[in-house]
């Protein structure tokens, strides 16, 4: 690894995931010998990822300086920030410091790998404060779709370093945590050195509406359906939409049946650390559901991406073990699709309103807002943080570079802004401002099932031109003395050409991998290898001009001499 020079009068930052994409948030501050780690998270592959469960980000840099790790401090508990912490402490084993919500889903999740043993795991909260050699860390409260939401401030003498977490200005939030601008604004004022701030929205030229907004009109739906029951769907990690849908049903006289295994962990989660008032006699146990009159019935469901999977879409398909659509029922999807998600999340509502439901949905029934600020948000938090030096993360490129717009627009040194990719690492001094010291590897690492790392980019470039392409497999008997092909080469395909009709295609194909394989043996120093990379070669150049695909072609020799 290249060696990554810092001077003691300068504080380092970089992102070992985050960057360049909406995911895998795992950032570092490091002043002299001392690391503090920010998040854990995972990201959820693109479909063409095929087989991939999970990408994480490349641990090496953390591995290589784990005696300077402090600890990982967690913002929040959303996957994209504590999905692969499972993963991170097998790579890097330090103590995890997070908010009440985040630590109960991290327990979870470490309890179901049976790593939760080894694991030295503390609570923490706005008001908890860290004292290291050389680096101070404290908190401030912002708000987000989940409660228990931290910024943090990391002190070294080097200067402040601010990482936001995941933010909105919620000024009404539902779970009653409002975000402390007080403490923003006293450390701006103290001087900050460096923001790393959410760049989710940065595209959106608005102030994010409050989940209160939103509260209202559960609360009119609610309202005016005196008849059926209601079905609400959302993100379970959405505990803001979850509380308000529950104490809405608890108003209306609606006991509560939760469904999904997602849901089911919110909601004992979000019972048990008091985010959700919800009285016990109004939680129905499933097989109580039937016994229950329908408007006095709210079923809290997971699919609200239109997941196959999930209790929603096996509910509108009808192949639910324990809820039958019923006519008359009112769905409410409280989210938005994720672009990628419109056609599966549109196949739930056809099947639903084609079983008698009313189905509401979409930003026309003001039920969905964005846990991440808008632009307007973001030019606040840097008004209030003043940094000076800025560094956009978590969003993709176009998001950071529009985000480091917003910033010099509110008085940021364009000079100042830095967009920066994974691994890279900014060393920042009060005097002389930023450079880039150095880079360390944060390619993405897939994980298959519960393995790391055994699936490389190759791999998966293989699997998703065999999904494309097909397949050719080229056999043929070889003599190696007499330079002679005593049998084939025979043409089989899997995937690429449907194999009846394409008879000319095949005979041709023989042909050609017959003189390839000829011309190759016949070379000096030929030898397997050398005649397969040649079919290999050939045979795709060929197939490629007469198909315009590139199928995988494995050539099998079988030698006698
Ligand atoms: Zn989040
Ligand atoms: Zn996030």
């Amino acid at each position: 690894m290249e060696k990554i020079d810092i001077k003691d009068d300068e504080v380092a930052i970089f992102a070992v995931g985050g960057l360049g994409e909406i995911g895998k948030n795992t950032y570092g501050i490091q002043y002299k010998d001392e690391i503090i780690v920010i998040d854990a998270g995972v990201k959820f592959p693109e479909d063409d990822l095929l087989g991939v469960d999970y990408v994480i980000p490349d641990y090496t840099y953390l591995v290589e300086n784990i005696d300077k790790i402090k600890g990982l401090f967690i913002t929040h508990g959303h996957e994209d920030h504590i999905g692969a912490i499972g993963f991170f402490l097998q790579a890097v084993n330090v103590p995890v410091y997070a908010p009440p919500l985040a630590l109960a889903l991290i327990k979870g999740k470490l309890e179901e790998r049976k790593m939760l043993r080894n694991a030295n795991l503390n609570e923490i909260n706005e008001d908890s404060v860290f004292n290291f050699d050389n680096i101070k860390v404290d908190f401030f409260q912002t708000t987000h779709s989940i409660p228990d939401t931290l910024g943090i401030a990391v002190h070294t003498p080097a200067g402040v370093v601010v990482e936001t977490g995941d933010f909105k200005f919620d000024l009404t939030p539902v779970t009653h945590q409002p975000p402390n601008l007080q403490r923003m604004a006293k450390l701006g004022s103290g001087g900050v050195l460096a923001l790393m701030s959410d760049s989710t929205n940065a595209e959106r030229p608005e102030f994010t509406k409050s989940e209160a907004w939103v509260q209202k009109s559960v609360e009119q739906i609610f309202d005016r359906t005196t008849k059926g029951r209601i079905i609400f769907a959302t993100f379970a990690s959405n505990m803001s939409r979850v509380k308000m849908a529950m104490e809405a049903g608890v108003r209306h006289g609606r006991k509560i049946a939760v469904y999904g295994r997602s849901m089911e962990t919110a909601v004992r989660n979000g019972r048990e650390l008091g985010y959700l008032d919800v009285p016990d006699e109004y939680m129905l146990e499933p097989q109580d559901l039937k016994k229950t009159p329908a408007d006095e019935t709210l079923i809290m469901s997971t699919g609200s991406q239109g997941e196959p999977m999930a209790a929603l879409a096996r509910i509108a398909a009808g192949t639910h073990k324990q809820i039958k659509l019923q006519p008359g029922d009112t769905v409410i999807f409280s989210s938005n699709p994720i672009p990628g998600n419109t056609a599966s999340v549109n196949k739930v509502i056809n099947e639903l309103e084609e079983g008698g439901a009313n189905v509401i949905y979409g930003s026309i029934n003001n039920i969905h807002t964005s846990g991440h600020g808008g632009q307007e948000e973001q030019k606040l938090m840097l008004s209030l943080i003043k940094p000076q030096i800025f560094m956009p993360v978590h969003g993709e490129y176009r998001m950071l570079k529009i985000h480091g717009k917003l910033a010099t627009d509110v008085g940021v040194d364009p000079d100042n802004v830095f967009i920066q990719e994974n691994g890279d690492v900014l060393a920042i001094s009060k005097e002389r401002g930023a450079r880039v010291a150095g880079h360390f590897p944060a390619e993405d690492i897939y994980v298959d099932g519960s393995r790391i790392g055994d699936i490389s980019s190759a791999v998966v470039r293989e699997r998703q031109k065999l999904s494309q392409d097909g397949l050719v497999v080229i056999t043929a008997t070889i003599n190696m003395e007499t330079k002679e092909i005593l049998s084939g080469p025979d043409f089989l395909s899997r995937g690429f050409i449907y194999m009846r009709e394409s008879g000319d295609l095949i005979n041709e194909g023989r042909k050609v991998a017959f003189n390839v394989i000829l011309k190759a043996m016949n070379q000096d120093g030929a030898n397997e290898a050398s005649i397969r990379d040649a079919v290999v070669e050939e045979m795709g150049r060929y197939l490629f001009n007469k198909t315009a695909r590139r199928p995988i072609v494995i050539p099998t020799l079988i030698r006698v001499k």
